[in-house]
């Protein structure tokens, strides 16, 4: 990456060099499918299976509860339209809230134009979800509970344990989208009371393209993809060997560094946080200051454009984003900053940097010193900034 300066490992992380040689051999050598039985064959199948055994320690699950996906957008789709199939004959009613990722909305967007009412909880000027909401919204008709951990955008971290002992209580299915924190902050299943979560191996320095599901013992949720009878003939699909390898060892360094990372990232988002606030007047910080993602900072600059703030930085080398990297391309304001009350102008002018392992406290100070002068002159070219 040379002299970049990368603030976006929300949107994807580097492939950590460990990951990719860890994943070679199984691009070229060893190129058997995990399902034969030769030796080359069984080979990949060890592989896999030693993937599955670092991905369900990384979460408290055990390795039988883990299905390798896609990533993370197929392991909230199988979520959704998976537990609404097994458990239709219970009824018809999701519960969800606004600041979800896509991969979470569309498919309720889907199943309501199929007749399923789907509530979708607001949340507060710093993106928490209520656990009292969401008891009050159950009914005999919820076959489905599914909130984030964190939010991709602001960072805000979710009461998922609380949330999920309401839902444990009344029974019904507690699905979390933990892409963006498993390996990152502490995840485990049982803490969560959760009874499926997503994963993505592309935020936590594997590849893209690969992910997984757990799915707790004994949930009802149908198959996602019928051929095969790979995964325990719930998701059927020649295996993706070398990706899943590269999931479990992301994993396993996940586990040894996290605790680590964690302090490091923390510090400089603070850096970066409080060098914003002390630089640049009329600065927001969108999430929650406290319960937030270590490695998150999203501010809204009044009277700037979030897309001519990413130009400027990208002429300075420097990667950050505005909303998150699947909506950049459209028009329409951040759902996520819409739901926590902002105006249109304010989730228009709104910046999302995300810090990783390989940010050190010299990309802070370069950031600090140059976006400053970069929302100072895009100020001065606005007609909606009174000074
Ligand atoms: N859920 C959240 C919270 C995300 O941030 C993302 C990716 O940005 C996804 C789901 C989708 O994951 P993937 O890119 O692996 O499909």
């Amino acid at each position: 990456m040379s002299n970049v300066i990368y603030l976006d490992h929300a949107a994807t992380t580097p492939l950590d060099p460990e990951v990719l040689a860890a994943m070679m051999p199984y691009l070229t050598d060893k190129f058997g499918s995990a399902s034969t039985l030769y030796s080359l064959g069984r080979e990949a199948r060890d592989a896999v299976e030693q993937a599955r055994v670092s991905v369900a320690q990384l979460i408290g699950a055990s390795p039988e509860e883990i299905y390798f996906t896609s990533g993370g957008t197929e392991s909230d789709n199988w979520a959704v339209f998976g537990v609404a199939a097994a458990n239709a004959k219970k009824g018809k009613h999701i519960i969800t809230s606004k600041i979800e990722h896509h991969a979470i909305l569309e498919p309720c967007h889907w199943l309501e134009k199929q007749g399923y009412s789907v509530t979708y909880l607001p949340v507060d000027s710093n993106g928490f979800v209520d656990p009292e909401d969401v008891r009050k919204n159950i009914t005999n008709e919820t076959v489905l509970v599914t909130i984030m951990h964190a939010n991709n955008e602001i960072g805000t971290i979710e009461p998922i344990e609380e949330i999920g002992k309401i839902a444990r209580e009344k029974g019904v299915h507690f699905h979390v989208d933990t892409v963006q924190t498993v390996g990152h902050i502490p995840v485990d299943v049982n803490s969560l009371h959760c009874d499926s979560l997503a994963i993505s191996a592309h935020k936590l320095y594997g590849p893209k393209g690969i992910g997984a599901m757990y799915i707790r013992k004994g949930a009802r949720v149908e198959r996602y993809m019928r051929g095969g009878g790979q995964e325990n003939n719930r998701r059927a699909g020649t295996h993706n060997v070398a990706g899943i390898v590269g999931l479990g060892k992301a994993a396993e360094l996940a586990a040894a560094r996290m605790a680590e990372e964690a302090q490091k990232l923390t510090r400089l988002r603070d850096m970066l946080i409080e060098g914003i606030e002390a630089r640049i007047e009329n600065a927001k910080l969108n999430g929650d200051r406290i319960r937030r993602l270590p490695n998150n900072v999203n501010f809204s600059f009044e009277a700037v454009e979030g897309e001519s703030m990413i130009l400027m930085l990208d002429m300075n080398g420097i990667c950050v984003s505005s909303g998150s990297a699947c909506t950049s391309g459209s028009l329409d304001p951040s759902h996520v900053l819409m739901a926590l009350g902002l105006k249109h102008e304010q989730a228009h002018g709104s910046l999302r940097m995300t810090l990783g392992k390989d940010n050190t406290e010299a990309d802070v100070e370069r950031v600090l010193e140059v976006l400053p002068s970069i929302v100072q002159r895009l100020r001065e070219m606005s007609p909606l900034y009174q000074r």
